[in-house]
């Protein structure tokens, strides 16, 4: 700790210093890992429910610590946002999910990926210029990749949130709300903005089956998604009650641990070339 100024009291916090001892640490430890690659993509199906058949995977970011083993993102995406760092982790993200995409696609699995981007991310990348540059890099089709974004993003509705998003379908990047009916996203977001999905929080997938105001607002939202013409997706599914409740609600394509568990890139090769359906 620093000493106080003359006259002034400075209250010495050491939870506080502690705090941001472990920040720093953290955010050395984060730059390295990026330079010592440690850092990998999980892959979750996203499943339509008619078929069983896996259409999309959602990539999820991974540590691999050296020490302490896989890490998921709650442990480091907080310090990641506030040093910036998750430019940097985010735009690696984006690049490695183009590279399984391509190479899925090549194999005859016709999959898209989404990746969750960051609201700091951006804001302070230029998202469609960067995966334009990837799709050169990668060969990848834009149909392939998608993004993921939450409600946060549209926080401040700027020129420039609209243009990005814009540029994304113009060159036929998928854009999906991520987290919708969580926080402050409004239907009317999910109306004017060019999303091509809208992922429902497991929260309302929770109990689905016994929780008739639940299955309300699942019925409603599936009804203005698939009037907007966006595809709706109901994260979190764990039970067989859950997918067949969703199943009988008209729900097209769900995610969760009932399907499979998010999976590391050769398990998920496994897994799509021995069955392509779940
Ligand atoms: P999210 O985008 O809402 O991702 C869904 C989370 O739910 C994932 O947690 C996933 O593993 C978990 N999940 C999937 N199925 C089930 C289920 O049936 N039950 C339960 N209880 N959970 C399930 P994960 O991988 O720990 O990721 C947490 C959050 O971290 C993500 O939430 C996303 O906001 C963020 N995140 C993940 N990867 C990235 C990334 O590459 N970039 C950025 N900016 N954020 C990421
Ligand atoms: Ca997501
Ligand atoms: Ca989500
Ligand atoms: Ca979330």
């Amino acid at each position: 700790a620093k000493a106080a100024g003359r006259g002034e009291r400075r209250v010495f916090d050491p939870a506080i210093e502690r705090e941001s001892r472990r920040r720093l640490r953290l955010t050395a430890e984060l730059r390295n890992a990026l330079a010592q690659k440690e850092f990998a993509l999980h892959y979750q199906p996203k499943v339509e429910l008619t078929s069983g058949r896996v259409i999309g995977l959602e990539a999820l970011l991974r540590w691999q610590h050296p020490v302490f083993g896989l890490q998921p993102p709650d442990r480091f995406l907080p310090v990641a946002e506030q040093s910036g760092l998750i430019v940097e982790i985010g735009a690696w993200a984006l690049a490695e999910a183009a590279r399984t995409a391509a190479e899925l696609n090549r194999r005859g699995h016709a999959v898209q990926i989404a990746v969750n981007v960051s609201p700091v991310q951006f804001h302070r990348d230029d998202i469609p210029g960067l995966m334009r540059r990837i799709l050169t890099e990668t060969g990848a089709e834009p149909g392939w990749v998608s993004v993921e974004l939450t409600e946060t993003v549209l926080a401040d509705r700027t020129a420039r949130t609209l243009a990005c998003f814009n540029a994304l379908r113009e060159m036929g990047i998928g854009l999906a709300m991520d987290d919708f009916g969580t926080g402050f996203a409004s239907l009317d977001q999910l109306r004017s903005l060019p999303f091509t999905e809208v992922k429902l929080d497991r929260s309302f997938v929770r109990n689905l089956d016994r929780d008739p105001v639940q299955s309300a607002i699942v019925t409603g939202v599936l009804g203005v998604a698939h009037a907007l013409g966006i595809t709706a997706i109901c994260e979190g599914v764990e039970t067989e009650a859950e997918r067949r409740h969703l199943m009988m609600l008209g729900c097209p394509v769900a995610q969760g641990y009932l399907f499979s568990l998010p999976l590391a890139q050769e398990d998920l090769f496994w897994l799509l070339d021995k069955h392509a359906s779940l």
